[in-house]
């Protein structure tokens, strides 16, 4: 994780909404990496309003994941670290603060020069260094390079930004291989998968320039594959989190399923976790919740776990090569 001072929480524009809109009861929502800096910021908001401030202590890992329990308790809720999804203006009272990064990137651009080998680099990093794309751009072009920063679907509120369950901007352009800012595998990962091309890490916190090599989860999933091939239940999981929530999808799943002869439960949570799955005695799940479960935390489910596109290869209607990401699109 990078240094938490290395961000910028919009403390005096939240100070300023919370006298605009005359706010009393004020909510923080806080991604995880952020939660200790929660109390401090708190403070700061204290001491320059009258507001009452109730943070939230559940656990936070996107603009999917808005606490709705607590947005009904206060008269605004700001929920940091992320930008604001097309599906979440159901709830009206949240503002998005996105935490940006302050960290440069010129010096770390300026060494993936000697790792990149295509001309047409697509430009892909998270909301953190959304602002920093048109620099990298300058910095590659100036050495002769080619640069795409596509737009995304409308989930998507900035060009070159990826989600980890939407990698729309990466693929909305032809490049010959992509440059992503930031630090963390899943992301690079997704756009790898979801494309098929080279992506270098350019970590702008370390300044290090890293190859990506997904040979690793691609084992992790062909095996995941393999021991749900025999499976006769299935138990489908449904997030009830409205940005996760993809009811449509587990159904045409269980019909499918149902077709090839064999059955399958709709599993219906909030938060999803191998221990909240231990209870449940199928052969094989099928996750419809947020993307990065069934790959951040493969072999601690009781049985194997399926992304959708997985379960199509174990039941015959597709074939391993067109193993797909699973992604949450508009
Ligand atoms: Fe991030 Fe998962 Fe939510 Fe997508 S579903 S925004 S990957 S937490």
């Amino acid at each position: 994780m990078a240094d938490i001072e290395a961000f910028d929480f919009q403390i005096a524009r939240i100070i300023s909404i919370i006298r605009d809109t005359n706010a009393k009861i004020v909510g923080l929502q806080f991604p995880e990496g952020f939660k200790r800096r929660a109390t401090g910021i708190t403070r700061e908001i204290e001491e320059e309003t009258n507001a009452q401030i109730l943070i939230s202590g559940n656990p936070c890992f996107g603009a999917c994941d808005v606490d709705v329990d607590l947005a009904c308790k206060v008269d605004i809720l700001f929920h940091f670290g992320h930008a604001v999804l097309d599906d979440s203006n159901y709830v009206k009272n949240v503002y998005f603060i996105e935490v940006r990064s302050n960290a440069e990137v010129e010096k770390v651009v300026e060494k993936s020069l000697e790792m990149l080998k295509g001309q047409r680099i697509g430009l892909i990093t998270t909301v953190q260094h959304v602002h920093k794309l048109q620099e990298a751009s300058e910095i590659l072009r100036s050495h002769g390079k080619a640069c795409v920063i596509a737009k995304g679907d409308a989930k998507i509120a900035y060009s070159g930004q990826v989600l980890g369950c939407n990698f729309s901007s990466a693929r909305a352009e032809q490049c010959d291989e992509y440059l992503y800012i930031g630090s963390g595998y899943f992301h690079p990962m997704g756009v790898a998968l979801s494309t098929g091309k080279r992506v270098l890490i350019a970590d702008p916190f370390v300044n290090e320039v890293r190859e990506l090599d997904i040979s690793k989860v691609l084992k992790q999933r062909s095996a995941v594959i393999g021991k749900s091939l025999d499976a006769n239940l299935f138990g489908i999981i449904v997030c009830s989190k409205p940005g996760q929530e993809r009811m449509t999808l587990a159904l045409k799943l269980q019909d499918m399923i149902r077709k090839h002869g064999k059955s399958a439960r709709i599993i219906m949570m909030d938060l999803v976790t191998p221990d909240q799955l231990l209870q449940f005695k199928v052969e094989a799940f099928v996750n419809t919740a947020c993307p990065r479960l069934a790959i951040d935390e493969v072999g601690r489910f009781n049985a194997p776990m399926l992304t959708p596109p997985e379960l199509e290869i174990v039941l015959g209607e597709k074939k391993w090569e067109d193993l797909a990401f699973d992604e949450i699109t508009a």
